[in-house]
């Protein structure tokens, strides 16, 4: 029977080997100090540097660490939802590689879960170090999404939070492949609160979600969370069927009145094409409806693990489990 856990840290890795280890070092000494059993779960998703080598390695210096080695690059959302699956604690943080969350905040955090929060999450205050078009579609992203959705999505949050099992446990219950943690989080209701703090700059190596992984991301947040750009495709399209009918009878008076007719090619063109732009639109629309559509039917596992390496807890020896696959 492995003893029980009260705090679990929940770190998704990803090509993270300049820094990894100085994140383990600060981040054990921040656990170590709470005086209660703790654990760390890090989820290589796929790195293809040294990554993986170190994270075995510190398995074996320090049995209270569980590495979870992906099969490949799942990607960030996935790596949480996995560590999320294999977390025991009675409360699971979950945190950036790059100590960009600075864990010296998981006291705080603590004390909030033990005054009865169930969720508490850090929200930024300061982003420091990252580039001024970052911040400027972070800062829009988070004020959109919480005017498009009926939902109470607390702004500046990332995944850098504490919550209770019982959250956690109905994290890891939804079936749902498109994942945004952040909204699920907020959906699940509970009561929730913030601590904040000021994101740090990233302690090495690159940034590793590219543009077009934040991109996708923010679709994400949006569609998992809102059917308003659905109803905004509606309502272009009433506006649009409304303006061109007030168009035909005009021209119909025009014509009647034996009023002065160009024949205006100019106005048709332009007609045309923002008919087809609206078309497009809402095609595409539709379509990102339809394609998470396609990737829940196809019930795909959200990630698979190739293998898990801990420290049998009486020997400190590290195990390995080839070839498991998890996640629904
Ligand atoms: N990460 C991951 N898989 C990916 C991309 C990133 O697990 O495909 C991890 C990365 O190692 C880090 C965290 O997700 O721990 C956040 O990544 P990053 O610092 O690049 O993002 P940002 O701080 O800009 O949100
Ligand atoms: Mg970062």
């Amino acid at each position: 029977m492995p003893r029980p856990v009260e705090l679990s840290a929940v770190v998704p890795v990803y090509n993270e080997e300049a820094g990894i280890g100085e994140m383990h070092r600060r981040l054990r000494s921040v656990l170590q100090g709470l005086g209660v059993p703790w654990e760390m779960v890090l989820v290589n998703d796929g790195s293809r540097d040294r990554t993986a080598e170190l994270l075995d390695a510190l398995v074996a210096t320090d049995p209270d660490v569980r590495a979870v080695h992906f099969s490949r690059n799942f990607g960030h959302q996935a790596a949480v939802a996995a560590g999320l699956a294999h977390a025991r604690g009675a409360a699971v943080v979950v945190l950036d590689a790059d100590l960009q969350d600075p864990p010296e905040l998981i006291p705080d955090l603590l004390a909030k879960w033990r005054e009865g929060w169930q969720i508490v999450y850090a929200q930024r205050r300061k982003r420091q170090g990252e580039p001024l078009t970052k911040r400027f579609f972070a800062w829009s992203f988070y004020r959109v999404v919480r005017r498009m959705t009926e939902m109470d999505l607390p702004t500046d949050t990332g995944d850098f939070c504490l919550m209770d099992k019982v959250v956690v446990d109905l994290l890891n219950s939804m079936p749902e492949r498109n994942r945004y943690i952040r909204g699920l989080r907020a959906w699940v209701g509970f009561r929730q609160t913030a601590v904040p703090f000021d994101r740090a700059e990233r302690f090495a190596g690159d940034v590793k979600y590219t543009f077009s992984k934040s991109f996708g991301l923010a679709l994400n947040g949006i569609f998992s969370l809102s059917k308003m750009p659905l109803r905004a495709a509606t309502w272009l399209g009433l506006t649009i069927s409304a303006a061109s009918f007030l168009l035909a009878v005009w021209a119909l008076y025009v014509r009647l009145t034996g009023g002065y007719t160009v024949p205006g090619w100019a106005s048709t063109v332009v007609i045309m094409l923002f008919l087809g732009g609206v078309q497009l639109l809402t095609i595409g629309v539709i379509g990102e409806y339809l394609g998470r559509v396609y990737d829940e039917v196809k019930q795909r596992p959200l990630y698979v693990v190739a293998r898990i390496t801990e420290s049998r807890a009486s020997s400190a020896e590290p195990v390995s489990h080839e070839a498991r696959v998890v996640g629904r």
